[in-house]
């Protein structure tokens, strides 16, 4: 389904720019949603997201990553979806990136590399923040091929998210956790429905 979008774009204000594919399909262990995609004609905005099709999951899902096969777990995030990595204290939130995406615990991590290396190359002349990074980069592989062990956290109050894993511990969200989370901004198309 294709529509067209009675708001300004959020980025460059332009009425009349943004259209809405919707499209509805079922990923295994998460169930049918639908994937909505919103995409600015005029200055190229684009966002991703998924909302469940039977209502909200609970909000909270996490997987002790201690063998390779773990790497491959399905993760989904919707545009409201925390990632944490507290061994690293690293996040993803939806005030940084807000596009949702379908991926597993490899693809996130990967994302968190690409991230670590444009800090990198924007702060070139800081021996700090170089060798921070450097020393991330490393954990950051070791989690990736399966050689270090660590927690990946999944926090999503609208219920949008999670990860897919048979060893995955999944609850609802605590209150300080739901007070330490920032939502994003909600885009408005989002809540036609
Ligand atoms: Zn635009």
């Amino acid at each position: 389904m294709q529509s067209k979008v009675d708001a300004p774009c959020p980025q460059c204000l332009k009425d009349d720019a943004l259209t809405m594919l919707a499209m509805s399909s079922e990923i295994p262990y998460f169930g049918e949603h639908t994937q909505i995609t919103v995409i600015c004609e005029s200055c190229g905005w684009k966002h991703t997201d998924f909302i469940p099709s039977d209502g909200e999951k609970p909000g909270y899902s996490s997987l002790i990553v201690d063998n390779p096969e773990k790497c491959s777990a399905r993760v989904v995030r919707s545009s409201s979806g925390t990632i944490r990595i507290p061994q690293l204290e690293l996040e993803v939130s939806p005030g940084g990136s807000s596009s949702g995406f379908v991926s597993n615990v490899e693809g996130v991590i990967k994302r968190f590399e690409d991230a670590v290396g444009s800090i990198l190359r924007g702060n070139a002349d800081d021996e700090n923040i170089v060798q921070a990074s450097l020393e991330l980069l490393e954990s950051l592989r070791k989690m990736k091929s399966g050689s270090s062990h660590f927690l990946i956290e999944l926090l999503d109050p609208r219920g949008r998210s999670q990860i897919i894993h048979n060893d995955a511990i999944i609850r609802d969200l605590m209150e300080n956790e739901i007070q330490s989370l920032d939502i994003g901004p909600e885009v408005p198309v989002f809540e036609m429905r």
